[in-house]
């Protein structure tokens, strides 16, 4: 059982029932997870914190469920991109993702047979060595699903050359309109846990903690009985569940931190170095997993599609299907006038063109909101902004000062600490969007080093026996690398951002 120590940080939103639009709990299987199979996918090069991975095949390739279609290049911080459908490439052509982001997209037909490449087989041996451990995770294309996309393989690498004993497993999911990390913990616990035991192992740790809200009854559950399951396969780690209060934003490493080891994280600093700790998304775990033990690299994801007028769905679809094949599956027609955000709908971005906007690795929820326009009026000073702010900032200052330019002072009021939740949008009756002022401002010349621990250093070679890359999931040449390189000078790290911020 879980002790009973509640954990939390103060201040964010506690609104009862209000932001618990989606169906929470109880779950209903019916409709918890429906598969989609799409008629194509538009897989984006650029899913991911880091450079784009560069496109493996072209126009009229056949391609295979599983297949590697883009390839990230030595020494780039990127990940590889595969699909999830069969079919034939119909293009490769440049898009442009709601975030801004414009990359490469290769767009694949799907002929509907399901062809799997042969080598997605499970693994038989799953004694794996920490290097291969992450090789594999490399090679597999994973990312952080939780928002930013930091590439696990390189956040492992980091957590194993600073040798932390804390290995915690974010499953706080407690944005309006998500459930899909719930979701995946209900459905597929022993996946979550395994994936999170096997990662922390790599990295050297010696307890695993798992990070859940106490209202979750169906997940603490479900984790308590893949615990007991996975105890004795893992029996060099202490495995145990922290409960925390319901409250957004629930999860961001820095309010971990202060609420379960009572320290301040600066942004400069990292959880590492400073609670002797790194933390992960239970999903990637799921993903991390999935590649270990079925060779399956990161080609689908749960996606909740919600909303306050459109009840609760969790999807699961190959990364690349368009919003529009899934808001046709599961939206109502009466749903068609409402407006659709990429993302939830504290932070997330209203899209106009669902048949071009992709669910990438990152998107965790579709959010269907209803139309209202918020009256805008001038600060009324309430500080209801002030109030709510979980990194304790005064986003009504700040923003003004950014409205009159004065970075400067903007700066040393605090505002690159802005982890952009989207609290003080959410508040403000004066319906001011402080939240996009203050958090472009925090994002803002953020980079990674050149030479970084957290490149990747390792040329994605071709497996005997294939003529090209293309062929081939990369899982099957997992042995070849070590993305600990350079583990030894820790001095040359160069921390990204780790939570809230669009990639
Ligand atoms: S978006 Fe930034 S300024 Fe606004 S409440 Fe969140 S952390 Fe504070
Ligand atoms: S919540 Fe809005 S109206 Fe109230 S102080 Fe903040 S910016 Fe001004």
């Amino acid at each position: 059982m879980p002790e009973r120590k509640l954990y939390s940080f103060y201040k964010g939103i506690f609104s009862g029932d209000v932001l618990n639009f989606s169906k929470r709990s109880p779950f209903v299987r019916e409709i918890m997870l429906e598969r989609i199979n799409p008629t194509r996918i538009i897989l984006p090069m650029k899913m991911h914190y880091g450079v784009p991975a560069i496109p493996a095949v072209k126009a009229g390739d056949a391609v295979k469920v599983g297949q590697c279609v883009g390839i990230p290049a030595k020494g780039s911080f990127s990940v590889p991109v595969h699909s999830g459908i069969s079919g034939r490439v119909s293009q490769i052509q440049e898009i442009r993702l709601p975030n801004g982001i414009i990359t490469p997209a290769v767009i694949i037909e799907n002929d509907m047979k399901r062809t799997r490449l042969d080598s997605l087989v499970p693994r038989s041996n799953l004694k794996l060595s920490a290097t291969e451990t992450l090789s594999i995770i490399r090679n597999a294309g994973i990312c952080g699903m939780g928002g930013e996309g930091i590439p696990t393989a390189a956040k492992l690498s980091r957590a194993r050359s600073k040798v932390v004993s804390d290995f915690l497993v974010n499953c706080l999911q407690s944005e309006p309109y998500s459930t899909c990390d719930l979701t995946a913990i209900v459905e597929y616990p022993d996946y979550c846990v395994r994936g999170a035991c096997a990662c922390a192992r790599s990295v050297g740790a010696k307890r695993v903690r798992f990070l859940v809200s106490s209202g979750r009854k169906s997940c603490i559950t479900a984790l308590e009985n893949s615990i007991t399951k996975a105890g004795k396969d893992f029996n060099d780690l202490t495995i145990e569940i922290k409960l925390f209060r319901e409250r957004f934003p629930q999860g961001y490493y820095r309010l971990v931190a202060r609420a379960l080891y009572g320290k301040e994280i600066r942004a400069d600093e990292t959880l590492e170095d400073t609670c002797d700790a790194v933390i992960f998304n239970c999903s990637t775990m799921l993903a991390c997993w999935e590649a270990l033990a079925d060779n399956i690299p990161m080609m689908n994801r749960i996606v909740s599609v919600s909303g306050d007028s459109s009840g609760g769905h969790n999807v699961l679809v190959p990364v690349g299907t368009p919003l529009s094949e899934i808001l046709a599956n599961v939206i109502s027609s009466n749903d068609s006038d409402n407006r659709i955000v990429w993302g939830n709908c504290l932070t997330g971005i209203e899209i106009t063109n669902p048949d071009m906007t992709p669910v990438i690795k990152i998107t965790s929820v579709i959010s269907i909101i209803r139309r209202n326009e918020v009256p805008r009026t001038p600060c009324i000073h309430c500080g209801l902004c002030s109030e709510c702010c979980p990194m304790n900032l005064s986003p009504d200052i700040i923003y003004e000062m950014l409205a009159q330019d004065l970075k400067q002072k903007a700066s040393e009021e605090g505002a690159r600490d802005c982890i952009s939740c989207g609290s003080c949008s959410y508040v403000c009756p004066a319906g001011i969007d402080l939240t996009s002022a203050i958090a472009g401002f925090a994002g803002e010349g953020r980079v990674i080093e050149v030479n970084s621990l957290l490149h990747n250093n390792t040329e994605f070679n071709v497996p005997a026996g294939c003529s090209s890359v293309g062929e081939v999931s990369l899982l099957e040449n997992y042995g070849d690398g070590d993305d600990s390189s350079g583990a030894e000078d820790p001095g040359r790290l160069n921390l990204p951002f780790e939570g809230g911020k669009t990639v």
